[in-house]
């Protein structure tokens, strides 16, 4: 067993802080990476302070992080598809049972085994995984991802979650030409959901409750954007969209917009709220329209995701900053005072 430097958090009320955690030693499938960024998602902050206590516990200390970007620094015997030196990602996941129909169908996100990256059961060391907040990780090599040279990786790093949690439901539902597609709040979800939506071809509106985010916009790719408290300009696109993609967390109308979809259209939630939103069913009989989730992607579709960065130059927006200023960087993503996603350069940790 090795140790590690990592951030960690000793309770729900307690800042992250520096300490020291075990990783395990290289098995023979096990891939050992040197941890150059990791992005902070809102994930992190709801794990830390355990607020989805209801779905799952949070065990202390917590080393949260799920956007995960470094370099291979040790492989084991068994490992095929890595080598020292490559540039790798890890996401939510690292590992799962490999053999249920999910599994099989590439969708191990599903799994009733997964095992998330951090604060799930840690199946070598006991206890839980410990996630992104550290100057290195070991995993198996299945769930170790390629990154593609070209891109910049503090850019990347978001791509592991806010990346495919919003890719994956855009290709399930076939965005792509001559699709009218609808991305809800511009957030580091959202603005993710803009660029792979134009990408695929599709005509894009942003809806925000902050018309000061309308430039921004329409630089990251949207053809309108508008503002879902304006009553008549909501109108104006009744019954005209194939697929919106809601990545709103907190509490808000659905059925505003299922009013938008036209026949057959689709509503996918891929924020969660606290409170189970009300949806009319009337809303959706006229239309035929449904509401869905989805949740981030499996393996090969992630992997499929980084390519297309690579091919067509994406990666999310981000404000890079050093470990220390973390617990400063949850306040400040609590006022969406972010654009569009914190990501911790984790040469930072090294000195701390
Ligand atoms: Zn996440
Ligand atoms: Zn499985």
């Amino acid at each position: 067993m090795d140790k590690a430097k990592a951030y960690s958090a000793a309770g729900a009320t307690t800042p992250l802080a520096l300490d020291t955690i075990p990783r395990r030693a290289v098995t023979d499938r096990d891939v050992k990476i040197e941890i150059l960024f990791c992005g902070i998602c809102h994930s992190d902050l709801h794990t830390v302070r355990n607020e989805w206590s209801s779905v799952m516990e949070t065990v202390y200390p917590c080393v949260p992080g799920h956007e995960i970007v470094g370099r291979v620094t040790a492989v084991g015997a068994a490992v095929s598809r890595h080598e020292v030196g490559d540039l790798v990602g890890v996401g939510c996941l690292v590992d799962s049972d490999h053999t249920c129909p999910a599994c099989r169908a590439d969708m191990e996100q599903f799994c009733p085994g997964a095992v998330f990256t951090y604060n799930g059961p840690d199946r070598h060391l006991g206890g839980v995984t410990y996630g992104g907040y550290s100057e290195s990780v070991v995993v198996d090599e299945a769930f170790v991802l390629r990154v593609p040279a070209n891109l910049d990786l503090a850019g990347v790093a978001p791509l592991l979650c806010a990346g495919i949690t919003t890719y994956s439901p855009l290709r399930h539902w076939k965005v792509g030409p001559g699709k009218k597609v609808g991305v809800v709040g511009l957030g580091g979800l959202g603005h993710m959901g803009v660029k792979f939506a134009r990408a695929f071809g599709a005509h894009v509106v942003v809806f925000t409750t902050s018309p000061e985010k309308a430039k921004d916009a329409l630089r990251l790719g949207a053809h309108e954007v508008v503002n879902s408290r304006d009553a008549d300009a909501m109108a104006k696109h009744a019954f005209s969209f194939d697929f919106i993609l809601d990545t709103v967390s907190a509490d808000h109308d659905v059925n505003a917009y299922i009013g938008l979809l036209s026949l057959d259209g689709n509503l996918t939630l891929v924020g969660a709220p606290e409170k189970p939103l009300p949806v009319s069913s009337f809303a959706l009989l006229f239309g035929r329209k449904s509401v869905s989730g989805s949740l981030i992607g499996g393996i090969a579709e992630t992997q499929e995701m980084l390519d297309f960065c690579g091919e067509h130059g994406i990666t999310a927006d981000v404000e890079v900053i050093p470990i220390q200023q973390v617990n400063e960087a949850y306040e400040r993503m609590l006022r969406s005072d972010v654009k569009y996603r914190f990501c911790i350069d984790m040469a930072s940790l090294k000195n701390a």
